[in-house]
């Protein structure tokens, strides 16, 4: 900006924000394009309080918001066990000068340094576990919001579909409008928010973190007890004795009792009936059907579409059959006719226990969203002049690194590469800019004379009671847009 530029924005109180790279000029009274900073009475302020946390040992280790604002706080010495976070710190984008607040507390005895700050976060994504049976889509189908492609269906885990939103070649690499959908799509899941989402080829699906999934309008009950296998080893000795053979339905590895490891060993005797598919290992199949939003997630919705066979030489008439999904959700009794048919019949009340036993094994499905991003250089330049010190630091466990106050899982290998659950984080601990990018708080603490020795900027540091009190002072609520 030229000096004359400068000059008249100062003479018509126009203020330029500079956390970060869209250096938004600011009117009195206005705010910024990401509503957190705003001009008062010729000051950048940000809007947010500071979101102060304290542990309780009886909520489990669960966070718990010490003040809704700052203005709450009544400037006292802060009780044990409480921590500033990141959330409402603001940002000294791009860091070249020390983070918003380096303060110093002392935890048994020992004195420490906390460097709190709002990352701004080109890159940065979020995984989605969901939890169901149901197929949402192929492995690597776009998924899309508000018709934008924001990510994409990746590798499945035990009894849970997946997704990787966002990223930097989302935010980046394709339109503006791509780019700003994923922001908005990162910002309401890390905030907690519901999010629809499409999968190309497959789900229309409603997302929440901590919240149940909702598939193709179902909302989603039963988190599997385990694959079909899982499931006959689980209960084959509580089938023992009431039924022939169980066919646990799923679309990995559907289980068949009298062959499987399971019957064997309680000596149960081959049935005849063999199922579609490609046989694995004795009494477990893959692929009995395609996937879908059916039994075991499969398309199956009349399981005896997947009964290939029933050899005459081995079964018999009166043969007791029993197909369940994985879920327990799903469940038929038949008996083999003289035809050996199998024919629908009234489920005795000790099957039915067995099958009731798998729903009550199934935990709740939920939505787990989370944000994985990485601490990269110039945030680092906020804490230490010498960003790699900091690095090497966390990787010896000398720093912790937490998000708005939750531990962090800090992946191996270089940088600082983090993953936080959401749902554990205050609420609304997430903001966005629109360059685009996730703002998110992040919190660094160690001992003072490891701040030292990786080179931390130790003129900043403060006292924490000192910091609230200055964090007070300068907070305001938020008001109107620019
Ligand atoms: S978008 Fe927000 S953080 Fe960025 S310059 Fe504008 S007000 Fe400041």
């Amino acid at each position: 900006m030229s000096e004359r530029q400068r000059k008249r924005d100062k003479d018509a109180g126009i203020v330029t924000c500079d956390a970060c790279p869209v250096l938004c000029r600011i009117r009195e009274g206005r705010a910024g394009a990401c509503d957190r900073y705003a001009n008062r009475d010729g000051r950048l302020m940000r809007v947010d309080p500071v979101v102060i946390v304290q542990s309780r040992a009886e909520s489990e280790g669960r966070l718990t918001p010490f003040l809704s604002s700052a203005d709450e706080w009544d400037g006292d010495i802060m009780p044990r066990d409480t921590t500033l976070t990141g959330i409402g710190a603001g940002t000294t984008y791009p860091d070249y000068k020390p983070a918003p607040f380096i303060v110093s507390s002392v935890h048994d005895g020992v004195d420490m340094v906390t460097v709190v700050t709002e990352g701004i976060f080109s890159y940065c994504g979020v995984k989605v576990k969901i939890d169901t049976d149901r197929f949402i889509g192929p492995e690597q189908a776009t998924v899309r919001c508000e018709g934008e492609p924001v990510g994409h269906v990746t590798t499945a885990e035990y009894g849970s579909q997946m997704l990787a939103l966002g990223g930097v070649r989302h935010f980046t690499g394709g339109s503006k409008a791509e780019g700003a959908a994923t922001c908005r799509m990162m910002l309401s899941l890390c905030n907690k928010q519901v999010v629809e989402l499409a999968v190309d080829g497959g789900a229309a699906l409603v997302l929440q973190a901590d919240r149940p999934p909702v598939v193709n309008g179902s909302r989603e009950e039963r988190m599997r007890v385990g694959c079909g296998s899982a499931t006959i080893g689980m209960f084959a000795r509580q089938w023992h004795g009431h039924v022939d053979e169980v066919i646990v339905v799923d679309d990995h590895i559907t289980g068949v009792l009298s062959e499987h490891q399971a019957g064997r060993f309680l000596g149960m005797p081959p049935t005849g009936i063999r199922v579609r598919g490609r046989r694995s290992t004795p009494g477990r199949y893959f692929q009995v059907a395609e996937p879908g939003t059916g039994w075991g997630g499969t398309d199956v919705t009349d399981p005896l579409t997947i009964i290939e066979a029933i050899d005459p030489a081995v079964a018999r008439p009166g043969l007791r059959l029993l197909m369940v999904s994985t879920t327990g959700q799903d469940a038929g009794y038949y008996l083999l006719d003289e035809a050996l048919r199998p024919t629908p019949a009234e489920m005795p009340e000790a099957v039915a226990r067995v099958v009731e036993r798998i729903g009550e094994n199934c935990e709740p499905a939920l939505t787990s969203v989370l944000f994985m991003a990485g601490a990269g250089g110039s945030l680092r330049a906020g804490v230490t002049e010498n960003p790699v010190g900091l690095t090497r630091s966390v990787k010896d466990a000398l720093t912790r690194v937490t998000c708005g106050g939750v531990p962090v899982y800090v992946w191996p290998g270089g940088g600082i590469t983090v993953m936080v659950d959401v749902a554990r984080m205050p609420d609304n601990a997430f903001g966005s800019v629109p360059t685009p990018a996730l703002v998110g708080p992040i919190e660094f603490t160690m001992r003072r004379e490891d701040y030292r020795a990786l080179g931390g900027h130790m003129d900043s540091i403060r006292d924490i009671d000192d910091a609230l009190r200055s964090a007070q002072t300068r907070l305001a609520p938020p008001r109107g847009g620019g």
